[in-house]
């Protein structure tokens, strides 16, 4: 049996940046995918100011657009636009990322093998793995499960924990089907139009990305959603290419991370930001301080990954309340919310958040602060609706 210092289970943006870092360390690591590489995943394709800040290296050659204004607007009534000085979001398609970044992971030396699903993984009495794939088991000191929001490596490592599930559909439209310029270098996102969640509408390079999401039982309505969102841009639901649906697991404060010599990271770990849906910037954080984890036991520093629990739950959970506090508020009182998160002084802190100059709103100074506080305490007078988490 063929034996790894690190299994990766999943080469989506956490699996493949976790799979770069630990073989530019030295360490042996076989990353390994079900799918037939390149692969499309439902996605947006937003890589935040954020999310390019925490990746090793640059992804210049897949970026298609960027955005430096969004439009906001409430139940599709009343709007407001916001220009930042500077791009916020780079706008990509998620098969030509991930085929990016698996393509790096194995320049950098990781053994890549797609087209191979992992059905099991055993853990042994020493601590080490056996990963069971199809026609082969290959052993390792540790595993990381990188497998997504349906992916079974949490189940299989003893680490499923409480979380929450939202849904999106999205699609795109030819740039020729509809009015491109009205897009360029915009987001669009319609507020408090699906319970839980919100509409955006996203330029590409030759398409405009449409698409959907709120919590996991609105999922039988995404369809009129989208169709009036469609229609609220001009376009209609038929003339939407490649419609695709997927789970958005947002994870519950104290949801195990990591047992043993084995952990998860990405959407295998529910890290999706509750608010913004957006869950790259959390791939590549929690791939980050994975590896590093990792890289203290390969050294003999540390017996186990237990520590990156507590590393990662320090970066993100902070932000990931004030996300919750967003989305309630704006789920139960959207008029109040949109009226607070309007002001100009409110957005200079969500910039600031968006390229990660600050790690959460409470690290901000000054009225957009007290802005976003009071965020915190309409959400606290919004009674949890029974799908809602953390
Ligand atoms: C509609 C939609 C829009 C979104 N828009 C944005 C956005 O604009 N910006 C943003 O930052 N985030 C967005 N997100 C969230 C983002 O897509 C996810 O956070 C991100 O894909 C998570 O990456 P990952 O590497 O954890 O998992 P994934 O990208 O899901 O990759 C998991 C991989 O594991 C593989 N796998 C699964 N099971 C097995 C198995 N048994 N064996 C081997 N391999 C397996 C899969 O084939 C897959 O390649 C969106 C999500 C949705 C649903």
């Amino acid at each position: 049996m063929k034996k790894y210092d690190v299994a990766i289970v999943g080469a989506g943006p956490a699996g493949s940046v976790c799979a770069y870092r630990l073989a530019r360390s030295g360490a042996r690591v076989i990353l390994l995918d079900r799918a037939v590489f390149p692969r499309d995943k439902p996605c947006g394709g937003g890589l935040t100011g954020r999310a390019i800040r925490e990746l090793p290296f640059d992804v210049d050659e897949v970026i298609e657009a960027r955005v430096d204004e969004f439009e906001m607007r409430l139940q599709y009534g009343s709007s407001y636009c916001r220009k930042a000085q500077r791009p916020l979001v780079a706008m990509t398609q998620r098969s030509r990322l991930d085929a990016l970044l698996v393509t790096r992971a194995a320049t950098a030396g990781a053994e890549f093998r797609d087209g191979t699903k992992v059905n099991a993984i055993e853990r042994r009495e020493n601590g080490d793995f056996v990963v069971a794939c199809e026609g082969e088991r290959l052993g390792a000191s540790l595993v990381i499960g990188a497998d997504g929001a349906n992916g079974k490596s949490a189940t299989h490592l003893g680490l499923s924990g409480d979380r929450t599930l939202g849904v999106a559909l999205e699609g795109n439209v030819p740039n020729d089907e509809i009015e491109p310029e009205r897009y360029e270098a915009r987001a669009v996102i319609e507020l408090a139009t699906v319970p839980g969640g919100y509409g955006w509408v996203f330029p590409k390079a030759t398409h405009l990305n449409l698409g959907v999401g709120g919590w996991e039982a609105t999922g039988p309505d995404l369809r009129t959603h989208l169709e009036r969102l469609c229609h609220m841009h001009g376009t209609t639901a038929a003339s939407l290419e490649n419609v695709r649906g997927h789970r958005l697991p947002l994870r519950r404060n104290g949801a195990p991370l990591a047992r043993g010599r084995s952990a998860l990271i990405g959407d295998a770990a529910g890290l999706i930001d509750p608010v913004s849906g957006d869950g790259m910037f959390e791939c590549f954080v929690s791939a980050r301080l994975c590896c590093d984890a990792v890289q203290r036991v390969l050294s003999g520093q540390s017996a186990d990954l237990i520590p990156y629990s507590s590393e990662l739950e320090a970066r993100l959970s902070r932000l990931a309340a004030a996300s919750w506090a967003a989305k309630r508020a704006f789920d139960r009182f959207p008029r109040t919310a949109f009226a607070l998160t309007r002001p100009r002084f409110v957005w200079s802190v969500i910039e600031q958040l968006i390229h990660g100059e600050i790690d959460h709103p409470g690290a901000s100074r000054g009225p957009g602060r007290i802005a976003l506080k009071s965020l915190k305490t309409i959400a606290r007078a919004a009674r949890p609706t029974p799908s809602a988490g953390a």
